[in-house]
């Protein structure tokens, strides 16, 4: 009985997030607990969702639903759709933080630095002059002076009003 040996919660998030062909990104698109997986916006073919690892504040990925490794193998609905939430998001970036600059980028492969290979999704990161960020290039660190809740509202609130001008 493997039962005995589960001795705290998050001892169990880790077995089960050990299971083969898991998914980090599939299982927060299956979810409805937007707020708990740090989703902002949901549209037909891809979400967006605050990286819960964040290089600066307001680090998002716009993430297809699709379970693909390679742009090649993304549908052209589901490109076209990220494309599109690439656009979203950066007014969001502009509305919600006055950013000096924005990073967009995809990792393609663990060697790239891609921390979930297996699920294509791309990196959106806003950037200040003089912002700390090369820190955590050279050593790891990363200063982060928002909380994600605040970084989560701030966002949403601004990509809610673009999507919906008239409410
Ligand atoms: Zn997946």
């Amino acid at each position: 009985m493997t039962r005995s040996y589960l001795y705290s919660p998050w001892r169990l998030d880790y077995i089960l997030g050990e299971k083969p062909g898991d998914c980090v990104m599939c299982r927060a698109r299956d979810t409805e607990h937007d707020l708990e997986n740090l989703i902002l916006y949901r549209g037909k073919h891809a979400y967006v969702m605050l990286n819960r690892y964040p290089y600066n504040n307001g680090h998002l990925m716009i993430v297809p639903f699709a379970h693909v490794r390679n742009i090649g193998d993304l549908d052209p609905d589901s490109w076209q759709e990220a494309c599109q939430l690439l656009i979203l998001c950066e007014k969001a970036y502009h509305l919600a933080y006055h950013p000096d600059g924005i990073n967009v980028g995809i990792n393609l492969g663990q060697a790239a630095g891609a921390g979930i290979a297996e699920h294509l999704h791309i990196h959106m990161v806003p950037r200040w002059n003089g912002d700390s960020n090369f820190m955590s290039v050279v050593s790891g660190e990363r200063v982060i002076p928002e909380a994600f809740e605040i970084s989560y509202e701030r966002l949403r609130t601004q990509i809610l009003k673009l999507v919906n001008p008239d409410e």
